[in-house]
């Protein structure tokens, strides 16, 4: 067999050899292409739905589906490199990789690739201030002014989670949030993501969770409510440091009803409600203090006060099984104590 237009015995693609068929229009990418991109957040919209992707990824795809390929051609994969994030029309060098009976051909085009600006539903929602949940974070005796400090861990939580939920969720954002008496108040624009939120909170913390819905204001006449889901923090925390009577405790797990508890005398395991009127805070678990280790034996450890730097011989709890160079401990009844 012969290429038929300059009759060469190479291998054939159909009539023509390699570099006749390469003469031909092998690919021809669309006039141009438009990507539209969301001014608030950078999603991108693909067909019907804004993504969390790359704008050379979308426009790929759009290549793809517009180009007109020469019959020989069985399939094209369009390469398409950074696309600068500016309003207007960009001539862009993208590649196309054309397989022609099994083989691979790159074939380099530039492509006009218009950019525009646009708003995703999530981001317009978010202007408009619109939300389908309150979560309300709190803890006990917990100030407005307090909160943000008290519970900067919980807060950092919350706000990873909406980082998280905003790849897959367009409603997945905060359109608010205020520190109020007793805690903080998030204004959630996907009910879904501030339920799976809360259940999360609580898992962590042992935090009880309360559904319900609340009437947040009127429109035309009549009432409109929004779900509340308050998440209420235990009183006492993992790692917290309790008196139970007149004995320090460790918090070994807490949830809203009951706490396990570790004396920090002889190690003693006990079970006590939460609500017991018999339990004090002493110390939150990142109040604790680290003391220096001077010197210790198997039923005392010297350390070093850390407010007055005096060396000090405290009973060595049974359970602290092996002492680095400074250990946690608590002032109780202006005694420090080893937890
Ligand atoms: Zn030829
Ligand atoms: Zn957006």
């Amino acid at each position: 067999m012969f290429c038929v237009e300059c009759g060469s015995e190479e291998r054939l693609y159909g009539h023509l050899c390699k570099k006749c068929l390469l003469s031909k229009d092998l690919v021809r990418p669309p006039e141009h292409i438009t990507v539209q991109v969301c001014q608030g957040c950078g999603r991108v919209l693909e067909g019907a739905a804004w993504k969390m992707v790359l704008p050379d990824s979308v426009a790929a795809s759009q290549l793809e589906a517009g180009t007109r390929k020469h019959d020989q051609v069985s399939s094209v994969r369009w390469q398409v490199p950074y696309i600068p994030p500016e309003k207007g029309e960009h001539k862009v060098l993208c590649t196309a990789t054309a397989t022609i009976e099994g083989d691979e051909l790159a074939l380099d085009h530039e492509v006009a690739i218009r950019v525009r600006f646009g708003s995703c539903p999530s981001c317009s929602r978010q202007a408009g201030d619109y939300y389908e949940a309150i979560l309300q974070l709190r803890m006990e005796g917990l100030s407005a002014r307090d909160a943000e400090v008290e519970l900067a861990e919980e807060h950092a939580m919350v706000l990873r989670m909406v980082d998280e939920f905003a790849e897959t969720d367009e409603k997945a954002f905060l359109s608010k949030e205020s520190a109020v008496q007793g805690g903080i108040d998030y204004y959630m624009g996907s009910m879904a993501m501030a339920r799976s939120i809360a259940t999360k909170l609580r898992s962590y913390t042992g935090a009880s969770l309360n559904e319900s819905p609340s009437i947040v204001g009127q429109k035309d006449g009549v009432d409109v409510y929004r779900n509340s889901i308050l998440v209420k923090l235990p009183v006492h925390r993992e790692g917290d440091v309790v008196a139970f009577g007149k004995k320090l405790h460790v918090v070994e797990a807490s949830d809203s009803k009951m706490l396990t508890l570790k004396s920090a005398i002889n190690g003693q395991i006990i079970r006590v409600r939460a609500d017991d009127g018999k339990l004090r805070q002493v110390a939150r678990y990142r109040d604790l203090r680290e003391a220096v280790v001077v010197t210790y034996d198997g039923t005392t450890v010297q350390v070093l006060d850390p407010d007055s730097m005096v060396s000090v011989t405290l009973h060595r709890p049974p359970y602290l099984k092996r002492l680095g160079e400074t250990v946690s401990v608590v002032r109780y009844d202006d005694m420090l104590y080893i937890v």
